[in-house]
């Protein structure tokens, strides 16, 4: 990615994209693409490095060694932001939400395996952690730093997305997304040729407020547009929330098609597709790019209990 000390990032672009033969699909009027950006990087994967690489970037030019980020005790993001500073050179800062536990979990054990230094703030805290008196006090802590806002979602990191439309190299109508900031959707909306359309599915409960989100990440990043909608009703009961028949319809696609779709994100979105396609929604004769925005999770393959990522 032309990023200097980055060279042990494992990226591979474009992402494949691959056709979904579905009977129930074909019944609806529906061909269904996947553009694999779990497939990008076994380090980085998804929109994660999508968000992280122009950050990275500018980190370095800024002169910076470290990066300093948010998340809560199962994020993916901070993950990705052990691995990617790993990879390129930077010391990493992981503030996580809550109060340390021992042993660490899978995530967090991964995260400190990458180099990444853990610090824990109070809920309290952590609520207030945009104010410049948290900021202020982690600078007096740990010196300079790059930092990464939770969840990544910055103008860069949504321009770091607006390029997955121009790899797309097929007719379509519509590319969908799952939300957890927004900040990819506002991304992969503002590169759309016109006639086409982003729809994103929040995955947290009482997604209304992501609309608001999405136009100031478009704003930030200079590129506000009108070709996009957030569903709010595939959350499947909340954020990290697992019920039977989520599962039961990983299983079913895992079982028809070979892959086995990450259950915060990725799952929840498929089957708003799948249930917007019975219901009309998508022109007779269309097709739908689903974006697989990140692979199952450590724990997912492991046991039935995995849990969900931040
Ligand atoms: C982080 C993440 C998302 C959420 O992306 P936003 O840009 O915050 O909306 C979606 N899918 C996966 C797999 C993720 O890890």
């Amino acid at each position: 990615m032309g990023l200097r000390g980055c060279g042990h990032a494992d990226v591979r672009l474009p992402s494949p994209l691959e056709e979904v033969n579905d009977e129930f699909l074909r019944e609806h009027g529906v061909r269904l693409l996947l553009k694999r950006d779990d497939l990008i990087s076994a380090e980085v994967p998804g929109n994660k490095w999508r968000k992280l690489h122009l950050n990275l970037q500018a980190a370095h030019e800024q002169g910076r060694s470290t990066l300093l980020t948010f998340g809560g005790a199962y994020s993916n993001h901070i993950r990705a932001v052990a691995a990617a500073g790993r990879a390129c050179g930077f010391s990493t800062i992981g503030v996580i939400r809550g109060e340390g536990h021992r042993p660490l979990n899978w995530s967090l054990a991964y995260a400190t395996e990458q180099g990444m230094r853990l610090e824990y703030l109070d809920r309290t805290t952590y609520r207030a952690k945009h104010m410049s008196e948290v900021i202020d006090g982690l600078r007096e802590r740990f010196g300079d730093f790059y930092l990464l806002p939770e969840g990544g979602s910055n103008a860069l990191a949504v321009r770091g997305c607006a390029t997955i439309a121009d790899e797309i190299d097929a007719d379509f109508d519509a590319l969908c997304c799952a939300c957890g900031t927004g900040g990819t959707l506002a991304g992969l909306a503002a590169r759309l040729s016109a006639g086409r359309e982003a729809i994103g599915f929040s995955v947290l409960k009482g997604g209304g407020f992501l609309k608001e989100e999405v136009r100031r990440f478009q704003e930030d990043a200079g590129a506000v547009t009108g070709n996009w909608s957030i569903e709010t009703g595939y959350h499947f009961g909340g954020f990290a929330k697992y019920p039977p028949e989520l599962a039961a319809f990983i299983r079913e696609f895992h079982a028809r098609h070979g892959v086995l779709l990450e259950r915060s994100y990725v799952a929840k979105m498929l089957a708003g597709v799948y249930d917007l396609a019975a219901r009309g929604r998508f022109r007779r004769g269309g097709t739908v790019v689903a974006l697989i925005t990140g692979p199952p999770e450590g724990a997912d393959d492991q046991n039935g209990g995995g849990r969900a990522a931040t």
